[in-house]
């Protein structure tokens, strides 16, 4: 018998903001992570991160999803991620627990290579790239700000990031703090202003819409040469993306809300120009790849959603590194002591807004073990 999965564990991280910010659904007041951490019998470990919070998916790891692979061998990655999604689907049947799915299956992609000493690209079918363009993400709303405030500080950050990065990424849903459309679309002026013609500039609206007043946003932002509308209505909505994405000339952008089997009516109907699956929530590596390959086939490039600790961020470089044409890192500057502090190397930029993908074995970063302790929450 060779190496076997020890232990599944999970690992919650919290750190407060000094600062909160907001974006259409809500202000942001902390940053949380909750990791996955699988020890094989060698002592080998590998790493995974899921989506979301930690509450209630904290004991779906460690309680449901966790004991199911404990014994078993952690090569036969994509056995043990099919075996959890029937053991998620058939214990909760209205949902699959995809967020700990996602970090179980990412935590034996990194264990694998790591016992087979190749990164996680090549375990994928190899990287077309050894680095990857990023965009930044960014441009929250500000706390305690009035609406001058807001333009002028979310130009700022945006001048910044695009002398750094590709292309920059702003939030519209002002609604949060009581303004509209009218001022979101007057956001996106000031910033496309701001940043100058030559930016591309990508707008998040976090499903802040009806499908009638995104169209009338949407033609705002193709008259700003906005590359992406992202999640323009709410990700139910599949006849909203549909008529968008005839209505507009604006790509039509969204995902990171949708499990595997939404992408494939997304797919189907023609909801998408941009498919944006999260690694750490759509069901880890096995099912992003998935569903990167039925977005091949229906001509959709993929640029995933990425928010979290350098393990999502490394776990979605593998992947990116794999896709075809011209992928970018959604690399988020916003403000996150975890980002900052997990990994003893920080994932960051060259001087061409390009990110590298890790190098060595499995994901390709080390962890900070003190770090980890130190944000620890029970
Ligand atoms: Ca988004």
């Amino acid at each position: 018998m060779g190496v076997t999965i020890d232990r599944v564990g999970a690992v919650p991280l919290e750190a407060p903001l000094s600062e909160p910010f907001g974006y259409a659904q809500e202000w942001v007041t902390e940053r949380s992570a909750l990791l996955v951490r699988i020890e094989a019998s060698d002592g080998t470990v590998g790493w995974g991160e899921c989506w979301g919070p930690i509450a209630g998916t904290r004991g779906t790891v460690e309680r449901l999803l966790g004991p199911e692979i404990e014994g078993e061998d952690p090569l036969d990655v994509e056995r043990l991620s099919e075996t959890l999604y029937d053991v998620g689907r058939a214990a909760y049947q209205s949902v699959v627990p995809l967020p700990a799915l996602s970090g179980i299956d990412v935590a034996l992609w990194d264990l694998t290579g790591k016992l087979l000493d190749v990164p996680v690209s090549t375990l994928l079918g190899g990287a077309r790239r050894s680095a990857v363009r990023a965009y930044a993400t960014g441009h929250y709303f500000k706390h305690g700000c009035d609406l001058d405030e807001q333009y002028e500080r979310i130009a700022a950050e945006a001048i910044e990031n695009a002398a750094a990065l590709d292309a920059v990424k702003l939030k519209t849903g002002l609604d949060l703090i009581g303004y509209g459309p009218r001022e979101d679309v007057e956001l996106v002026r000031r910033v496309r202003e701001a940043v100058g013609d030559e930016a591309t500039l990508l707008v998040d609206a976090n499903y802040a819409y009806d499908a009638p007043t995104a169209r009338e946003v949407g033609r705002a932002l193709e008259s700003l040469d906005v590359h992406w509308f992202e999640e323009p209505v709410p990700p139910e909505d599949l006849d909203g993306y549909a008529h968008l994405r005839e209505a507009l000339d604006v790509r039509v952008a969204g995902g990171e809300c949708h499990a595997p089997y939404e992408f494939d009516r997304l797919f189907e109907r023609g909801c998408l120009d941009v498919a944006q699956p999260d690694v750490c929530n759509v069901g880890g590596l096995t099912a992003a790849r998935r569903v990167a390959t039925t977005a091949s086939a229906h001509g959709v490039p993929v640029v995933p959603h990425v928010w979290g600790t350098p393990v999502a961020i490394a776990a979605s470089l593998h992947l990116i590194s794999t896709l075809p044409g011209h992928p970018w890192l959604e690399f988020d500057r916003s403000a996150n002591p975890l980002r900052e502090a997990v990994a003893a190397d920080p994932l960051t930029a060259d001087d061409d807004g390009r990110v590298p993908v890790p190098e060595g074995p499995g994901l390709g970063i080390e962890l900070d073990e003190e770090a980890i302790a130190r944000y620890r929450v029970e």
